[in-house]
C-alpha cells in the first residue's frame, strides 16, 4: 500500500490528503478526473502476481517431471536407449612400441541392437619415431556409420582417405597405413585380426576386443532416447520439450488466474441505467 494511503483517503494523481474537495488543492484535479484513493480500494484490487506465478510454476514443473517420466518408461517399453561406450585395445608394432585403440560408440540402439550412430575409431601410435622421442599420439581414425554401414578411414588430420563397406581386413588395413604402419613395421593384432573384432564389437559392444594385448569397455551412458540425433548426438530431448510444455502450462495458469481474480473483483452489479422518468 503506498504509504501516503495508510491513514486515509488520497489524491489518486498526487497522494494529497482528500478531506472532501472537489479539486485537489496540490495539484489542481478534479476528484472525478484523477480518483480518490482508499485503503480499501487498493486492498480490493490490488493483485500480487508472485503466489499466482510461483503456484503455477509449481504445478507446471510438476506435471513435467511427471509426463517425462512416463515418456522415458514408454520409450524403454518401445526399447529405445541412446548408448556411449568407450573401448581401449592395445596393440603393438613390429619394434614391440605399444598402439593403441580407443574406440567410441554412439548412438542409438533398439532392443540392444546398435540403429544408428557411429563408431569412431582413433589409432594412437608413433610409427617412425625419431631416435630420442617417441610419443603415443592420434594417427589416423576410422569412423563407422551405422545407418550406412560404411567405414570412413581418416588420416592424421582428419581428412577423408578412404572408404570401405564395414570393417572389412582391407579397411583396417588403410586404417594402419594411414597411420603410417605399413607392411615394413606391421601392427599386431593383423589387419585380419582386427577387422574381426572391430566387427564384432560394433555389434556387440558390451564385449573387449579379441587379439588385442589388452582391452577394456567403459559404458557411459545407457539412457532412453526418443530416436532424434541433434548434431549427431542423441539425447533425451523429449523432456526438454515436456519441460518447455510445462512452463507454457505455468504461463497459461498464470494469466488464467489474473483473469479470473479480474473477474471476480469486477462490480458484482452494473449501476442501473438513469430511469428516463427520473
Ligand atoms: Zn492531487
Amino acid at each position: 500500500m503506498p504509504k501516503a494511503c495508510r491513514h486515509g483517503a488520497i489524491c489518486a494523481n498526487c497522494g494529497y490528503g482528500y478531506s472532501g474537495w472537489q479539486i485537489c488543492p496540490e495539484c489542481g484535479r478534479s476528484a472525478a478526473h484523477s480518483g480518490v484513493l482508499t485503503p480499501a480500494l487498493w486492498t480490493k484490487f490490488r493483485v500480487d502476481p508472485s503466489g499466482v506465478v510461483l503456484g503455477w510454476l509449481f504445478v507446471g514443473l510438476v506435471s513435467a517431471g511427471v509426463m517425462s517420466d512416463i515418456a522415458d518408461h514408454l520409450i524403454e517399453l518401445a526399447g529405445y536407449t541412446k548408448i556411449d561406450v568407450w573401448h581401449s585395445a592395445d596393440a603393438s608394432d613390429a619394434n614391440n612400441r605399444p598402439v593403441r585403440f580407443i574406440i567410441e560408440v554412439e548412438g542409438l540402439q533398439m532392443r540392444n541392437v546398435v540403429r544408428d550412430g557411429t563408431m569412431r575409431v582413433v589409432l594412437h601410435g608413433d610409427a617412425n619415431p625419431s631416435p630420442a622421442i617417441w610419443s603415443l599420439g592420434p594417427v589416423a581414425s576410422a569412423e563407422f556409420d551405422y545407418k550406412s554401414g560404411k567405414v570412413t578411414i581418416l588420416d592424421r588430420s582428419g581428412h577423408s582417405v578412404a572408404m570401405y563397406d564395414g570393417f572389412t581386413p582391407l579397411a583396417v588395413a588403410a586404417l594402419y597405413a594411414a597411420g603410417g604402419y605399413g607392411d615394413d613395421n606391421p601392427i599386431h593384432p593383423s589387419a585380419e585380426e582386427t577387422s574381426k573384432s572391430l566387427a564384432d564389437s560394433s555389434n556387440n559392444w558390451r564385449g573387449t576386443l579379441s587379439g588385442f594385448r589388452a582391452s577394456s569397455s567403459v559404458q557411459r551412458t545407457s539412457i532412453p532416447a526418443l530416436p532424434v540425433p541433434i548434431f549427431g548426438h542423441y539425447g533425451p530431448y523429449h523432456r526438454w520439450v515436456i519441460l518447455a510444455l510445462g512452463v507454457v502450462l505455468a504461463f497459461l495458469g498464470v494469466r488464467w488466474s489474473l483473469r479470473k481474480r479480474a473477474e471476480a473483483f469486477a462490480f458484482a452489479a452494473k449501476p442501473s441505467a438513469p430511469s428516463p422518468n427520473q
